[in-house]
C-alpha cells in the first residue's frame, strides 16, 4: 500500500516496543528463553514446553519457569493451561485474531503489526489475514520477502495503533483498515487513540523491533 498522504504521520518512538524496555530489565535468562522459544515456535508452529527450553537454553527447569513467569508479567510471551508457550512476541500458535501464514505454516498474531513485523524481520514470504474493524471486510496482505506487497487495487490500507490490556499492561495493538475513511471512522469512537501509519512504515519499525529475536 502507500502511504496515507492525508495522514502522514509515523508512529512515535516511545510507543514502538514497550517490551524491548521491559526485556532490559529482566536479565539474560529471559532474554534467552524469550528469543529460544520464537525460534522453536517458528521452525515448529506447535506449543513449547518448559523441558524443551530447559535443554536448549541449558537452564534448570527452575530457571526456566522463572525466566517464563517474568516474561508473562511483561506481556512478552502466553502459555497454555498445561505451561506450554504458545505465544512470544506476537507469534501465536493457538487462535488470534490476525491470521499469518509463513512459509506455508499456520500462525495467528496478537496485532497487525506483529503480522507485518515478524515476517519483515524474518525477511520471508507471508500472507496477513485480518479483517477490517470498522466495516468487518476482510483483508488479505500478501507479502514477499522484506517488501510489504501493495494494497489490492482500488484499496489503500492503513493501520492505527491503540492500546490493549495484556497481562495487566496497556501494549501497543495495530489494525489494518480497508482505507483512510474507516481508519478515521474507527478512530473517532471509543478509546483508540494511536498514530496511522502505512504498511511500509510498520515494515520498517517491525524491523527494528524483532531485530532481536529473529
Ligand atoms: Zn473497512
Amino acid at each position: 500500500m502507500t502511504s496515507n498522504d492525508d495522514h502522514d504521520t509515523t508512529v512515535p518512538d516511545d510507543d514502538r516496543d514497550p517490551i524491548a524496555g521491559l526485556l532490559d530489565r529482566l536479565g539474560g535468562d529471559a532474554t534467552l528463553v524469550r528469543r529460544t522459544a520464537f525460534t522453536r515456535l517458528r521452525a515448529t508452529a506447535a506449543p513449547v514446553d518448559v523441558a524443551t527450553l530447559a535443554a536448549e537454553c541449558d537452564l534448570t527447569l527452575h530457571e526456566v519457569e522463572t525466566a517464563l513467569s517474568d516474561l508473562v508479567s511483561a506481556g512478552a510471551i502466553t502459555r497454555s493451561p498445561a505451561g506450554a508457550v504458545v505465544a512470544v512476541g506476537g507469534l501465536s500458535v493457538v487462535p488470534a485474531r490476525h491470521h499469518l501464514r509463513l512459509d506455508g505454516q499456520q500462525y495467528w498474531t496478537w496485532c497487525a503489526f506483529d503480522g507485518i513485523g515478524i515476517p519483515a524481520a524474518l525477511e520471508v514470504d507471508a500472507v496477513v489475514e485480518t479483517r477490517c474493524p470498522t466495516c468487518g471486510r476482510a483483508l488479505v496482505v500478501p507479502r514477499r520477502g522484506r517488501s510489504p506487497t501493495r494494497g489490492q487495487p482500488g484499496r489503500r490500507m492503513a493501520a492505527r495503533r491503540t492500546l490493549r490490556e495484556r497481562a495487566g499492561r496497556l501494549l501497543p495493538e495495530a489494525n489494518l483498515f480497508c482505507d483512510a475513511t474507516h481508519l478515521a471512522a474507527w478512530g473517532s469512537t471509543g478509546d483508540h487513540e494511536g498514530a496511522p501509519a502505512s504498511l511500509v512504515e510498520l515494515t520498517d519499525t517491525g524491523k527494528a523491533t524483532w531485530a532481536d529475536i529473529t
